[in-house]
């Protein structure tokens, strides 16, 4: 009797102990690359699978962020070369899809979302690793290149041939790069055999699958201060990209210059401090993201509309916060007392 009661407490440790070493599935990565932190978070793979797969992404990443550097000697840089002389130039193959969807967002978006405006961008500064400290370029600089009108329709794609009929054509994807490499990467995964993951790049993330039988949760950062203002469940395979006054900036005679720059004043936008959007992919919800807070608080329902993007959220420039009804569904603010939020319909 002993005998037998005393292998039953030694088969109960034995199981209790497997339990105990049995790991969570969940593997997560951090990687500093496309100059921003991207965490890659897999659910239910083999570890091994799910470190060859971020360090895949890892590669393809840093590929990606050498070939659409915008001031790098890069693809890019030969491409826009040509095109400030008028010359046509081949699209190189992992900048193709960038233009092509660039050209059709940025119409889409009346031009509020403006990859050709390279010059400006690099006039204020934004295009380098390190900020700016200022001071704002000269007015009339920037007066000059606006007038200039540059803009995606300037551009003629024809079987892979870019030209542009506007000299002062530059195009930067700054807006849109980080989407479209989460797209890729989440398509690599997938490739891989992984069905749940996140890819996050600096707050712009594309979730598939599930968090075991939970959905996937992600925070959305506080713009203003530390910490998560709201969290999100995500359902699926779903986007949620957010462009935000906070991510580049710098303060020079305490005004606060930052990196999203409006086409037709070519200055920093005022009057929005962030954007989030939800879309089925992030190249999509990135560049909407940018449109939206560059069309601000009077026009980015219609913009929303015309780029066919229906959960969003704004943040004024006073702090106000409006959602249209589908992201009021799914947005749970994590900040007491709760804030108190518009909805919005489009
Ligand atoms: P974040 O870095 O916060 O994700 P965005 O997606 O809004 O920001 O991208 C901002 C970047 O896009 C800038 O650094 C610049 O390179 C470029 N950019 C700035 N203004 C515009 C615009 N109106 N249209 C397209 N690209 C822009
Ligand atoms: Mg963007």
């Amino acid at each position: 009797m002993h005998k037998f009661g005393g292998h039953i407490v030694i088969m109960l440790v034995l199981l209790l102990s497997a339990c105990a070493k049995r790991e969570e599935p969940l593997y997560q990565q951090q990687l500093l690359t496309f100059g921003t932190i991207v965490e890659i978070s897999i659910w239910g793979a083999e570890k091994g699978l799910a470190q060859q797969a971020s360090s895949q992404i890892g590669e393809d990443l840093q590929q990606m962020h050498n070939d659409w550097h915008a001031w790098h000697d890069s693809p890019l840089v030969r491409m826009n070369q040509a095109l400030s002389v008028g010359a046509s130039a081949t699209v190189p193959a992992s900048i193709l899809p960038l233009v092509q969807k660039s050209i059709a967002l940025s119409r889409a978006s009346e031009g509020m979302f403006n990859p050709a405006i390279g010059r400006l961008i690099k006039l204020w500064g934004f295009e380098q690793d390190d900020l700016p400290s200022g001071p704002p370029p000269d007015p009339a600089a920037i007066a000059a290149l606006t007038k200039q009108h540059p803009g995606m329709d300037d551009l003629i794609l024809d079987g892979g041939r870019l030209r542009s009929t506007n000299p002062a054509v530059q195009l930067d994807f700054g807006a849109i790069a980080k989407g479209h490499g989460v797209d890729l990467a989440i398509t690599r995964l997938r490739e891989l055999g992984i069905q749940n993951a996140i890819i996050n790049a600096g707050g712009n993330l594309r979730a598939i699958g599930k968090h075991g039988d939970r959905p996937w949760r992600i925070g959305i950062r506080n713009p203003r201060g530390e910490g998560v203002l709201a969290s999100i469940e995500t359902r699926g395979d779903e986007s949620i990209l957010t462009s935000g006054d906070y991510e580049r900036f710098y303060e020079y005679q305490g005004k606060r210059y930052h990196h999203i720059i409006d086409p037709r004043s070519g200055y920093p936008v005022t009057g929005v401090i962030s954007v989030t959007v939800i879309a089925d992919d992030a190249a999509t919800a990135d560049a909407a993201s940018t449109a939206l807070f560059v069309a601000g608080p009077q026009r980015w329902r219609e913009i929303a509309k015309k780029l066919g993007v229906t959960q969003v959220m704004l943040i004024d420039g006073q702090g106000r916060m409006v959602v249209t009804p589908a992201m009021a569904k799914r947005v749970r603010f994590e900040v007491d007392p709760s804030p108190k939020v518009t909805v919005a319909p489009l």
